[in-house]
């Protein structure tokens, strides 16, 4: 697997590939790698001839009040993980190379960017996820993006800049990886306590509950309201649970809108997300 920490050494690669009419994907990371983002580097595998992950912890999506300093890192282990999942190149560009001094544009978002969900919470998160992720998306030239659904208003936020700025990538996605016991996995995960750990799969559960009665007839706003409600008495400080339309993430205003059920909630110090299909 090639390395690359700079641009221009990202760029003799990519043209090398271009020559020989290998078309290549990237999947864009922040590191501290679980199986839910080897599925993803397995994907691209499928999809293209060549892969590139990228490892880049973006300040510009973390808040003064957020983990930043604290996020996990482990570029010796992630680079192995990459390396046995059949990546091609890993990227780990220094924040200068993303972020030169001088740098002021940002990108301005509507659509799912504005849905009243992570953006009410995390105010300035997808401003700095759509940045990095255009320059992640011009630094590789890449054919096609994967991305989890995991992060589902993060998938609808970045297909839909690539479409209305023609960046010329075809973004994927992919079903979350879960733990067994349902648990979706994060890099956060490590950060819960044995008991938060056990207590975390009451989202996913309180989720599929509010799938069942929805798809058994119920009305999505009191399905969604129940279980914030019985999050709430187990512990977790609720952002948000909500149904919204699959494609849009706007409040569905008929019944025959395909859902997407999707929740943050904070158990102590974590900030979980979670979301299903209904
Ligand atoms: P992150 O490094 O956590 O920002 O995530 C990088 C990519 O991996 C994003 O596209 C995430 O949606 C995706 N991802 C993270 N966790 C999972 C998971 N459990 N299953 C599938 N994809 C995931």
């Amino acid at each position: 697997m090639i390395i690359a920490r700079t641009l221009s050494d990202l760029r003799d690669v990519v043209n090398a590939w271009r020559g020989e009419d290998f078309s290549h994907a990237v999947v864009p990371t922040m590191g501290a790698l679980h199986e839910g983002h080897l599925m993803l580097v397995a994907a691209a595998r499928e999809k293209t001839d060549r892969v590139i992950a990228t490892i880049f912890v973006n300040p510009k999506q973390f808040a003064a009040n957020e983990d930043l300093s604290r996020y996990p890192r482990d570029e010796e282990g992630d680079l192995a993980k990459l390396e046995a999942a059949g990546c091609d190149l890993a990227y780990l560009p220094a924040p200068d190379e993303i972020y030169p001094p001088g740098f002021v544009t940002s990108i301005s978002l509507g659509g799912p960017a504005k849905a009243g969900l992570e953006d009410k919470f995390r105010p300035h998160f997808f401003d700095g996820v759509a940045t990095v992720v255009a320059k992640l998306f011009i630094h590789t030239a890449a054919d096609v993006a994967i991305f989890g659904e995991k992060d589902y208003q993060q998938l609808l936020v970045v297909t839909q800049m690539a479409r209305d700025l023609d960046l010329g990538v075809e973004v994927v996605g992919i079903p979350t990886i879960r733990e067994e016991d349902g648990l979706a996995k994060s890099s956060r995960n490590r950060y819960l306590s044995k008991h938060e750990r056990h207590q975390a799969t009451a989202i996913i559960r309180a989720l599929e509950q509010a799938a069942e009665k929805i798809r058994g007839g119920g009305d999505p706003q009191t399905a969604t309201k129940a279980a914030a409600r019985s999050l709430t008495t187990l512990g977790f400080e609720v952002d948000y649970v909500s149904a919204r339309n699959a494609e849009t993430l706007a409040v569905p205003v008929s019944a025959d809108e395909p859902l997407r059920l999707l929740a943050a909630a904070r158990l102590g110090k974590t900030r979980l997300i979670d979301n299903i299909p209904v």
